[in-house]
Order: structure tokens, then C-alpha cells, then sequence
């Protein structure tokens, strides 16, 4: 999370992404770090002791969180895709156990269907879900207002169905027709307030025809530098969920029979 001011630049604060560069490095890199001392040997100092609910297992951060407000709440936030495009994907929810969660369709966007996917012939329908970028404001209130001072933001993303990402790339075009305004917007131009609804489903209205964190160059340098760790693309399309190569769809398959994949090793999957 960072501040914005916009009267006092002094007091910007560093950019969230720089939070990594705190993380410790266990594995010794080279000869150099041993002779410059860099690679500390852990010490009795290192204290590993946890209690359930400890915030640093708790609140764990890739720098990259999804932003899901409560039912019943709502965010004011803006898109961030003129930075870092949203990616989307067919996915399957699998709720079972430990292996609960989202999974990559073997399906891609851009082909159709070969009818041959097994995880849509075993897991049933796919579903399209974008993950967006998004900056959110977290000192708007509960209308989506902010004050007149200090923005406080932090970077984010949010994961939607087609419904939604529909309704936002119509926004812009609404707006102009309403206004009779000659100015083409993007959906990335807007403060959007986007509201969980309490049956789960998603509201959204634009708020602002100019995202105040655009309005100043100062502002817009420190987000390109909260995001700039994840240009390549890849973090954020591990939200969509778990990639499976088809032998591992078949070991999980199995699995979720009862049945035992002997020939698969599940436990590198990487974790979302
Ligand atoms: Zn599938």
C-alpha cells in the first residue's frame, strides 16, 4: 500500500513491489556471498515459532492479491491494463479436499473445442475468467469517495466472469452516449465502485470518467513500479488457476474417484 499526496511529493512513500527485496535467501548463491559474509548461517535468533492465526502465515503476499470485497461491500478501484493486460482462461472448480481449487481447462481460448478434453468430459462445464489488474483505493468509503488529501492505494487484481468484464468494456461507451460526448474513454480511463452483492454476484458503476491516480505523473510512476515485478505476465495468469498437463488431469481424475494415480507425483504442483 502507498500514499499519495498530492501537495507534499516528499512524503511518497516506496513502491509496495520493493516489499520482496526483504525476502531472505536460504540457499548460499556462490563463493562470493561466503567470503563477503552476505549468506548468513541461521542462528538461534531465527525464530520459527508460529500460533494459528500468526499474520505472517495468515496474510500472506505474493505482491500480487486478489481483491474480493465482503458481500454486502464495495471498492472503488481502477483498471491497471494499459500496464499489464488482463489474461484470460477456461477453467474447472474442483471442490474437494485438499485438491480444491481452480484449474486451467486443457481447453485454449483461441481454438474450439476438440470434444476430447478429458477435463471437460470428467469435471463437467468450463467457465472464462479474466484476471484484471486493478488499482484499489483503500481509503475510499463506503460510496466510493475519497477524501481530499492523501489517495492510500495498493495494487491488486480482480478475477471475473464474462458477465462482468462484459459490463465494464460497455461502460465507456454508456457514459459517452449519456453525456453526448465526443471523447472515446477506455474502461482503463474510469474509477469504477464495484460492489460484491450479498447473493455474490458483482455490481459495478463508473464513478469518474479520469482515474484519480492518473491525474498526476508522479502517481502513475509509482504504480508502473509496483507492478513493473510482474510485466512478464506470469503471476498474474497463475490466478486463473492450476495447469495440468493431461496425465496429471488423469492422476487427479483417478484421485477424485478414489481411484490412485501411481504414476503421477501430484505434490510439485505449484500452489496458487
Ligand atoms: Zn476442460
Amino acid at each position: 500500500m502507498g500514499t499519495f499526496q498530492d501537495d507534499d511529493l516528499d512524503l511518497l512513500p516506496q513502491p509496495a513491489a520493493k516489499v520482496q527485496s526483504s525476502a531472505k535467501t536460504t540457499a548460499i548463491p556462490d563463493s562470493d556471498a561466503i567470503e563477503n559474509k552476505t549468506a548468513a548461517p541461521a542462528t538461534a535468533s531465527d525464530n520459527l515459532d508460529v500460533d494459528f492465526g500468526d499474520e505472517k502465515i495468515t496474510s500472506f503476499s505474493d505482491g500480487l492479491d486478489k481483491v474480493n470485497p465482503e458481500k454486502g461491500k464495495s471498492i472503488r478501484c481502477a483498471l491497471a491494463t494499459d500496464i499489464l493486460k488482463s489474461k484470460a482462461a477456461y477453467t474447472h472448480y474442483i471442490e474437494h479436499g485438499e485438491k480444491k481449487g481452480n484449474y486451467r481447462c486443457l481447453r485454449s481460448l483461441n481454438t474450439p473445442p476438440t470434444g476430447n478434453e478429458i477435463c471437460c468430459s470428467k469435471l463437467g462445464d468450463n467457465y472464462v475468467y479474466v484476471v484484471v489488474p486493478v488499482v484499489v483505493y483503500t481509503n475510499a468509503d463506503a460510496k466510493g469517495a475519497l477524501p481530499e488529501g492523501p489517495i492510500e492505494w495498493k495494487i491488486g487484481f480482480i478475477r471475473i466472469g464474462r458477465s462482468l468484464y462484459r459490463t465494464i468494456g460497455e461502460l465507456p461507451a454508456a457514459i459517452t452516449a449519456e453525456e453526448d460526448n465526443k471523447t472515446q474513454l477506455k474502461p482503463e480511463d474510469l474509477d469504477l465502485k464495484l460492489t460484491r452483492l450479498t447473493n455474490g454476484k458483482w455490481d459495478v458503476k463508473a464513478l469518474s470518467k479520469k482515474a484519480r491516480w492518473r491525474k498526476n505523473p508522479q502517481f502513475v510512476s509509482e504504480v508502473k513500479a509496483a507492478f513493473a515485478p510482474f510485466l512478464d505476465g506470469r503471476k498474474l495468469e497463475s490466478k486463473l488457476g492450476r495447469r495440468l498437463t493431461v496425465l496429471e488431469y488423469k492422476a487427479l481424475i483417478a484421485s477424485l474417484a478414489g481411484g490412485r494415480a501411481e504414476d503421477t507425483d501430484m505434490s510439485n504442483i505449484d500452489d496458487l
